[in-house]
């Protein structure tokens, strides 16, 4: 008696996916013949991606952050620099926004990558300095407190990765006992002049590594 009605209602359930099966076929088939967008379609595309978003490094077109950049200072390593990017200076009126790298008077200082100088300039508070632009123009690499220019040293000049730049020093406001590269980086927009910009911590692109100590810090 269960064995019937079991094998009854098996009967049934397979007429009724038989059914529903074969429609279904018929649809897709008559969707299949169906010229397009004369219709209302029954099978609904999915929306479309949205456009992937650029990585945020990349959103100003430079790839600062995936550049490595030659350490400035010869004979200094990453293991070697300070993160002193977000320090206060003259009493909190403002930031450091560059890093301080401390080495002896006349130490090399060579070009963090290729591209070009843009100003020679002497300043009251960075010294002897050397504003160079990066391959794309949307960076300037600063350097400050030089003791000189490498000799020949000229503005509009190509320079490549590594070349002589000048040497440590402690021109402008340093202190004589401490002589270091103070090195900034600037993102420029396109118009904006040699000295504009906005800082960028140079510690992450030179290839430091965050640790606990941060003591040094002359200016
Ligand atoms: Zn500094």
């Amino acid at each position: 008696m269960a064995g019937r009605l079991g094998r009854g209602l098996l009967v049934l359930a397979t007429a009724v996916i038989t059914a529903a099966a074969t429609s279904a076929v018929w649809l897709v088939i008559f969707n299949l013949r169906e010229p397009a967008g004369t219709e209302e379609r029954t099978i609904v595309a999915p929306p479309p991606a949205p456009a992937p978003a650029p990585p945020p490094a990349d959103e100003s077109g430079d790839d600062l952050a995936s550049k490595r950049l030659t350490l400035p200072v010869q004979g200094i390593g990453a293991a070697d620099l300070v993160d002193t990017f977000a320090q206060a200076r003259d009493g909190g009126a403002r930031l450091h926004d560059a890093i301080d790298i401390l080495a002896p008077r006349g130490t090399p200082v060579v070009a963090v990558e290729d591209g070009r100088i843009l100003k020679l300039f002497e300043s009251q508070a960075g010294g002897t300095t050397i504003y160079q632009a990066d391959p794309t123009g949307r960076l300037h690499y600063y350097y400050a407190h030089l003791d000189a220019y490498a000799p020949g040293l000229a503005e509009g000049q190509a320079v490549r990765r590594g070349d002589l730049l000048g040497t440590v020093g402690s021109s402008g406001n340093a202190d004589p006992a401490a002589p270091h590269l103070h090195f900034a980086i600037f993102r420029v927009e396109p118009g904006q002049k040699w000295y504009e910009g906005r800082a960028i911590n140079p510690f992450g692109p030179l290839g430091g590594r965050a640790r606990p100590d941060a003591a040094r810090r002359p200016r």
